[in-house]
């Protein structure tokens, strides 16, 4: 896997994607991202990235969808500093052990070294903990749901790709306080579902979720669960995390409450957090050797006009009157619509450019239509052209992007289940890890060490321990070594 560098990419720069998608995945990638201006690369170094209004608002829009239903379960926005004290990420200990090889450390101010050095944070939970603290009195300051919008930094060792793994990334970061534990546990899969119903319903792919291993688990927590994706290249992809952390950060910070029978306890605590891979994800599943598909749901722009205004002299006008006039009953009508009227391109050069952008539909009008009184729709994800009175093109466009979203999100459930293999000795794991990749859906005895063997041989782990489990379990053998399983899981190599 070659990420395209700085340099290197004006050498290459043309108006299409010129690998095919089932050819190098990789390439295909990249060049879909940058021509489809949902990012860049940046001169901060490696790792970090540059994010296009593109791919900004296709954020915006999972954003706002994510903060509008925590915030109807009683969940709030707050903020918190970008730095921590090397001292206050001490004080849970695993915790900080197993962020220490990722953190970027601020060690001076000016030319002052700092006697108690900042860390950038990896993730807020220490600097949350240290101030909710603070805030936590009695059972009445009972459930405290905060959440948090920001970046995070995280030293990347391995190859980074945008969207997918980079050294800076946006996201959001949810940490709740509780006064039980069943309470907790119910609001990790709260999140859990939560964050399926952003893939399921809006980016349209298919995830697993489950259990994650203790070994795979997040530092500090007690158990977390977890959402994995499928990418076309049979590499799994962590959508996000929902985290029971138990009294692991309330004890060292402690964080106590008075209960109603006026006893002091320590409250119990989650935390969850997904990112903007979500954008990578739909690109890697969605898009085509044209180049990017976004989902309806979370397309910027949903509909795009195009003036044909070549044929006819002297009709233009009225042709751009029509279209405008398109634009705002699609509008009306929630549905959120662009007007391509650049003169200095020709109608064919905008259908490739929005096509590799990926906009949904396309209305394509010129003095024929107008004469016809019909608009003429062109779908993004099959190509196929529906033709409708002007009248019925608000409910056209309604109805026709709900079919796409619906197109895409079969295809993509179709592929999802296409790549789960059920396997019956531990050789033909090995074999279908090495030949197709995938999940790979077997037995497991629950030690570390069958785990580890896996992840050794084949470069695949535990991606998710599903929730629901056969009646068999009882009566099946690890795959890895024979003795009575404990759980069916999922293995797989991932991004
Ligand atoms: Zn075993």
């Amino acid at each position: 896997m070659q990420v395209t560098s700085g340099p290197d990419r004006g050498q290459k720069e043309s108006l299409g994607i010129t690998v095919r998608k089932k050819d190098d995945l990789s390439e295909w990638y990249t060049q879909t991202v940058l021509k489809a201006e949902l990012a860049d690369y940046s001169s901060s170094g490696k790792g970090f990235m540059v994010i296009r209004p593109n791919g900004y608002e296709i954020w915006e829009l999972i954003r706002d969808f994510f903060d509008s239903e925590i915030k109807k379960t009683g969940h709030r926005n707050a903020y918190f500093p970008t730095l921590i004290p090397k001292s206050l990420l001490e004080k849970e200990s695993e915790h900080f052990a197993g962020f220490n090889p990722e953190v970027f450390w601020v060690s001076k101010a000016g030319a002052d070294e700092l006697a108690d050095p900042l860390a950038v944070r990896p993730t807020s939970e220490t600097i949350i903990h240290d101030a909710i603290r603070n805030w936590i009195r009695s059972w009445r300051d009972l459930p405290l749901l905060l959440n948090v919008w920001n970046s995070v930094l995280r030293a990347e060792i391995k190859s980074t790709k945008p969207f997918l793994r980079s050294t800076e990334f946006l996201w959001q970061e949810g940490h709740t306080s509780h006064s039980t534990e069943e309470e907790a546990a119910k609001e990790v899969m709260d999140i859990l579902i939560l964050y399926k119903r952003i893939m399921e319903e809006l980016a349209a792919f298919p995830v697993l979720i489950g259990k994650k291993s203790d070994r795979e688990k997040f530092v500090g927590a007690v158990y977390t669960t977890t959402l994995e994706a499928m990418m076309p290249d049979g590499k799994a992809l962590q959508m996000g995390t929902s985290h029971q952390l138990g009294q692991n950060f309330s004890k060292p910070f402690e964080i106590r409450f008075l209960g109603e029978n006026g006893e002091m306890r320590y409250v119990w605590q989650t935390s969850w957090g997904t990112s903007w891979r979500i954008i990578g994800s739909l690109v890697m599943i969605h898009g085509d050797d044209k180049g990017l598909v976004v989902p309806p749901r979370l397309a910027p722009v949903q509909v795009v006009i195009i003036p044909i205004l070549f044929s006819k002299k002297g009709s233009a006008e009225k042709v751009l009157q029509r279209c405008s006039e398109i634009q705002g009953v699609l509008q009306k009508t929630g549905v959120r619509a662009q007007i391509d009227s650049r003169e200095n391109y020709t109608p064919g050069w905008k259908f490739n450019e929005w096509e590799m952008k990926g906009v949904p539909l396309r209305i394509e009008l010129g003095p024929r239509d107008l004469e016809k009184d019909v608009v003429v729709f062109v779908r993004r994800d099959n190509g196929s052209k529906t033709i409708l009175p002007v009248g019925e093109a608000s409910a056209g466009a309604v109805e026709l992007l709900s079919q796409i979203q619906e197109n895409l999100w079969s295809k993509a459930k179709e592929q999802f289940e296409s790549s789960i293999h059920d396997v019956s000795s531990y050789a033909e794991l090995v074999g279908v890890i090495e030949r197709t990749g995938g999940f790979v859906r077997s037995f497991w005895c629950g030690s570390p060490k069958c785990e580890i063997d896996v992840k050794e041989k084949t470069g695949a782990d535990i991606r998710a321990i599903p929730f629901d489990q056969p009646d068999n379990v009882g009566e099946s053998k690890c795959i890895v070594c024979g003795e009575p399983a404990k759980n069916l899981v999922y293995f797989a190599r991932a991004y």
